[in-house]
């Protein structure tokens, strides 16, 4: 199920006449009160957010959902300048699209998020990585700091379970992203920076400061001290 919050009626129908065609289920909410409200009573997988909303803005509906539920958020913005200024809110959305957006390449995007293996469940060989305080439990796809249960979104939790998987190995954008993504990724590679900038607040530390994902200059990420 979609939940699409969208406040312009006509692109609201659209997208949910698209999204109808691709096969999934979905709603709409036309305000930021309502979009709360219904992510909470229906538990949809993805929601497609518009950012300008009547009642309660998108960066709010945003944070309340993320109170009780970690599903995809494909968060829509008017403005292109809005994308980074995004990066530095740690607002935990999965993708970006800059309006007007293609609506073909909107449910492209939909359905390359629930592409994305959530959670490794059948996989038997579930183990617990340990790097200093941070214990990764790849099995119950948790992981705590100092003992501390740390609240992923699935994209930040997917980015350090491909990480953990092989430590010391330096893994580039592009295959972190198809990792995480799948290899229908479309995006641009400069997300994979948000994702990891935001997965290091919640770990404590910064890219100088980097104890757990350090960067590898000119090549993308590895898990595991400078
Ligand atoms: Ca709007």
């Amino acid at each position: 199920m979609v939940l699409v919050v969208e406040d312009e009626a006509a692109l609201s129908d659209v997208v949910q006449a698209y999204l109808a065609k691709a096969g999934y289920a979905t709603a709409s909410a036309r305000s930021g009160p309502k979009a709360v409200e219904m992510a909470r009573a229906l538990a949809p997988d993805v929601i497609v957010l518009d950012l300008g909303l009547p009642g309660l803005d998108g960066l709010e509906v945003m944070r309340r959902i993320r109170t009780f539920s970690d599903c995809y958020v494909l968060i829509t913005t008017a403005r292109s300048e809005e994308v980074d200024r995004l990066v530095g809110l740690s607002v935990g959305a999965d993708d970006y699209l800059t309006k007007p957006f293609s609506v073909r390449e909107l449910v492209a995007r939909v359905q390359a998020v629930l592409r994305r293996p959530r959670a490794e469940s059948g996989n038997a060989s579930g183990m617990v990585c340990t790097f200093g305080e941070l214990e990764i439990d790849t099995a119950a796809q948790e992981v705590r700091l100092a003992g501390r249960m740390v609240p992923l979104t699935p994209t930040e939790r997917g980015l350090l379970m491909t990480l953990a998987h092989r430590p010391g190995q330096a893994f580039s954008r592009r295959q972190l992203m198809e990792a995480v993504w799948g290899d229908s990724w479309i995006g641009d590679d400069h997300l994979v920076d948000v994702h990891i900038a935001n997965l290091r607040r919640k770990l404590d530390e910064t890219a100088e400061s980097a104890r757990f994902v350090t960067t590898v200059r000119g090549i993308g990420y590895r898990m595991g001290k400078g």
